[in-house]
């Protein structure tokens, strides 16, 4: 049988990045984007980063800007521009990375398997009707970065313009 999704290893790899100082859902400084913390986008409610540690190419993390532990825990407003940016960032990674499909989906509580548990966060993971897990086809962790960086300067102007068309 062939398993497609495995979200207890999505967060198995993203829990590599909990080495950095302070909480990775809120990166430091204000500006909207930064290429080193691979920042996206940024409002004043929602936060978009590409994982350090991809399940596949183009895999992202969304999360409020509120350091809350639980959506039940956002207000109204948080909670629709929470998944008004879910629909926006899946919009922009079928327009850049043409997926066959895609995971979209949260682990509340380390029982769950949340490897940042106390910090609420969803993946949005693309997937290809051919693609063999991204992080064995490309086997080695260290040849990851570049690649990381190619998808992010793909992904960025899209990010850039959606928060142009927010602040017009
Ligand atoms: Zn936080």
């Amino acid at each position: 049988m062939k398993t497609l999704m495995a979200p207890w290893r999505m967060e198995h790899v993203e829990g590599r990045a909990e080495k950095v100082s302070g909480c990775l859902f809120e990166p430091e400084g204000t500006e909207p984007f930064n290429p080193d913390l691979l920042l996206l986008y940024r409002d004043p409610k929602t936060v978009v980063l590409l994982n350090r540690f991809p399940y596949t190419n183009g895999h992202i993390l969304l999360a409020p800007v509120k350091h809350v532990d639980c959506i039940t825990s956002l207000n109204q407003a948080e909670q629709t521009a929470l998944i008004g940016m879910l629909s926006e960032a899946t919009q922009i990674l079928r327009e850049i990375l043409h997926p066959d499909g895609f995971n979209i989906g949260s682990n509340i509580g380390k029982v769950a398997g949340a490897g940042i548990a106390d910090h609420l966060h969803f993946h949005i993971v693309p997937r290809w009707e051919d693609d063999h897990n991204f992080m064995t086809v490309l086997g080695e962790v260290r040849s990851i970065p570049e690649h990381l960086l190619t998808t992010y300067d793909k992904l960025l102007p899209p990010f850039q313009q959606l928060l142009a068309i927010r602040n017009r």
